[in-house]
C-alpha cells in the first residue's frame, strides 16, 4: 500500500475547497430549509482561508497540514461548523504528530480521531441528524477495511460510500442537535447540511488516493 503524504493531504484540502466552492449554493439551500442558510458560506470562507494559509507554509508534515486547516476554520468560521470541523482537524492532526507520511492504519486513526473530536465538541450521537451521521459510518468502514487488510484506495472508497449513505439517512430524521433541532418534527424530510459537507470530504479523500 502506498502511504499518504503531506502532498496528498494538500491536494485533499485544495480539492475539498474547490468542491465546497462549487457546492456553496447547494449547502446554503440545504441549510435554508432547516437552519439559517449559511453553511455553504461558512465552509467556503473557512476552506479558502485554509488554502491561503497552507500556501504560506513550506514543507509541512501531514500533521502540520491538518493543524493549519483546523486553526483557519476555528478562527474564520463562526457558528457550529467552524469549531466542529476545527476540532475534528485538530484531533486528527494530534493523532499523527511527527509522522512523515501515513499508512492505511494511520489514515483510519486520523479519521477516528476527527470523529472523536467532533463528538467531544458537539455531543451529538448517531441519529441526531448532524455531521456525525456521515462521519460515524465512514470511520467504521475505514476501520473495517484496515482490519480486513484492504488497500487504502479500497477502504477509502468504502468509507466515502458509507458516509454518503449516512448523509442520505439523515433525511427522515428529526434533529436533536444544532439549529435544526429548534424546528422539532419539521426538521424531518430534509438532508442535513453538515452531513452533506462531511460526505463530500470523505469522497474527496477517496478520489485523491485513487489518482
Ligand atoms: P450554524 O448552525 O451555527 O449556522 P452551520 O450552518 O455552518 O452552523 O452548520 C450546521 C451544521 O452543523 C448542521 O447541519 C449539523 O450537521 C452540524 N451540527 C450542528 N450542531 C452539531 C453538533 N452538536 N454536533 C455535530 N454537528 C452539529
Ligand atoms: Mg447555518
Ligand atoms: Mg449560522
Amino acid at each position: 500500500d502506498v502511504p499518504m503524504t503531506a502532498q496528498d493531504l494538500l491536494r485533499v484540502i485544495a480539492d475539498y475547497q474547490a468542491v465546497i466552492a462549487e457546492n456553496r449554493a447547494y449547502l446554503i439551500e440545504l441549510d435554508a430549509a432547516i437552519g439559517d442558510a449559511d453553511h455553504g458560506e461558512n465552509l467556503d470562507r473557512g476552506m479558502k482561508a485554509a488554502v491561503t494559509r497552507l500556501a504560506e507554509t513550506d514543507t509541512p508534515t501531514p500533521a502540520d497540514v491538518l493543524k493549519t486547516v483546523a486553526t483557519a476554520l476555528i478562527s474564520k468560521v463562526g457558528g457550529a461548523a467552524g469549531p466542529l470541523y476545527g476540532t475534528a482537524f485538530l484531533r486528527a492532526a494530534n493523532a499523527v504528530t511527527g509522522k512523515p507520511e501515513l499508512t492505511g492504519s494511520d489514515v483510519a486513526e486520523v479519521l477516528r480521531a476527527g470523529l472523536t473530536g467532533l463528538v467531544a465538541r458537539g455531543k451529538a450521537e448517531p441519529g441526531d441528524k448532524t455531521m456525525v451521521d456521515a462521519w460515524e459510518p465512514g470511520v467504521r468502514a475505514a476501520e473495517r477495511g484496515v482490519e480486513q487488510g484492504r488497500s487504502m484506495r479500497d477502504f477509502l472508497a468504502d468509507a466515502a460510500d458509507a458516509a454518503e449513505q449516512g448523509m442520505l439517512a439523515t433525511i427522515p430524521l428529526v434533529a436533536r442537535k444544532g439549529r435544526a433541532s429548534y424546528l422539532g418534527d419539521r426538521s424531518a424530510g430534509h438532508q442535513d447540511p453538515g452531513a452533506t459537507s462531511s460526505a463530500m470530504l470523505f469522497r474527496v479523500l477517496a478520489t485523491v488516493v485513487d489518482h
